[in-house]
């Protein structure tokens, strides 16, 4: 089978964009400029205006950020730290990874994120050190402020994994600028992304910020002064050279992807209640970065899928098991509250192509192709109840 519509396409680039990159690359291979340097520093800037966060330390990955953002926190060995059932299994190794017990909570039916009503619940209870809160899919927790109040109100950190969320906006403002401690992700296939992997963490205070920057290098308080234990998490100056270069394109990339977004939810929502197109909550504007369908009826997401691939459309599940049912997980939950919500979101999940610039004829021929399956799915149960 010939694949007609990839679930993603990164070869995309703007007309200008790969000779811009090759001039880059020519640049700071002549001169040898590797790890350091100018394009360090024009990527951070350009990081700190497009996010609005007040201090913005680059990073290795993405998972890395998570670990300088727990480190720098406080988080200690024997910590707890809550996070969602729901998320990608580097939100659970960071925390491992700092030598924290991960408790796992489950999510809220409607947004998808971190149930804030358990963690209300949960501060008062199991008493964690931190929370986590993960950004998903191009929006974020509706309750957002709620958990954040929560936190500040506990005296604990809440950081914002926003691996997924560059670009997002919430209450009028980007995510990023009202985060206490927000990272992201760089690897290739996010919203913005690298020519390989990078990261970033964002915060508020220049103290915060000071350590984080100490810890991705080494625990460096001169060149071979070292303050702490840190590790090499250094965003190398490619990757630094090419983000600078994307951000220049990132605002029309997320046009195209909004776009694209809302084609996807008009359609689906008009062919069938019961094929629930999830868009972001009210707080959050046009952000459906990521197609997100869920489909109760197991027999049409069967039949859906099967018309998809017979069609030569890629598609995904994101995330097929919650965290909770990793088998790497078992030994290492500090605790488990509810997980219902999340099994359920995790079997009825569909996700369709949507990337920048796919075209509309893409785009059609996906929802033209649901739109079949979901068709034929109806006259088959006609059929056999008839
Ligand atoms: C991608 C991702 C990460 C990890 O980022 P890497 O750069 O791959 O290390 C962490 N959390 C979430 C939610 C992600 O989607």
């Amino acid at each position: 089978m010939t694949t007609k519509v990839p679930f993603i396409d990164l070869t995309r680039f703007e007309p200008e964009f790969l000779s811009a990159w090759q001039e880059r690359v020519v640049q700071l291979s002549s001169a040898a400029q590797y790890i350091g340097g100018p394009w360090l520093n024009a990527v951070e800037d350009a990081l700190t205006a497009a996010t609005d966060a007040k201090f913005v330390v680059t990073c290795a990955n993405g998972t890395d950020a998570l670990q300088l953002a727990l480190r720098a926190a406080g988080i200690t060995p024997g910590d707890i730290v809550l996070i969602p059932d729901l998320t990608f299994w580097a939100t659970f190794e960071a925390v491992i990874n700092v030598g924290a017990s991960p408790y796992v909570v489950d999510c809220d039916a409607h947004d998808l994120a971190i149930d804030v009503d358990r963690v209300g619940r949960l501060i008062n209870t199991v008493r964690p050190a931190a929370v986590i809160v993960v950004h998903l899919y191009g929006w974020g927790s509706e309750a957002l402020s709620i958990l954040r109040h929560l936190c500040r109100a506990a005296g604990i950190p809440l950081i914002e994994d926003a691996a997924q969320a560059f670009g997002v906006r919430y209450e009028g403002k980007p995510v990023f600028a009202e985060a206490q401690i927000a990272t992201t992700s760089f690897y290739p296939a996010k919203v913005l992304g690298a020519a390989g992997d990078g990261g970033a963490v964002f915060c508020q205070d220049a103290g915060m910020a000071e350590r984080i920057r100490c810890l991705s290098n080494h625990g460096r308080t001169g060149h071979y002064q070292h303050e702490a234990v840190g590790w090499n998490s250094r965003l190398d100056s490619l990757q630094a050279a090419y983000l600078e270069l994307s951000l220049l394109h990132i605002n029309a990339r997320l046009a195209s992807r909004r776009k694209i977004a809302k084609r996807y939810r008009d359609h689906l929502l008009a062919w069938e209640p019961d094929l629930v197109a999830v868009g972001p909550p009210d707080a959050y504007e046009e952000n459906g970065y990521c197609n997100v369908c869920l489909v109760g009826d197991s027999a049409l997401k069967q039949a859906i899928e099967a018309r998809l691939q017979l069609t030569g459309i890629e598609f995904a599940r994101i995330y097929p098991a919650p965290i909770s049912a990793q088998p790497g997980a078992k030994a290492l939950c500090a605790g488990h509250s509810g997980g219902r919500v999340a099994s359920r979101v995790c079997e009825s999940v569909l996700n369709l192509p949507l990337f920048a610039y796919m075209t509309e004829s893409e785009v059609d021929l996906v929802t033209a192709t649901v739109g079949r399956a979901i068709e034929q799915h109806r006259q088959t149960r006609s059929n056999g109840s008839g």
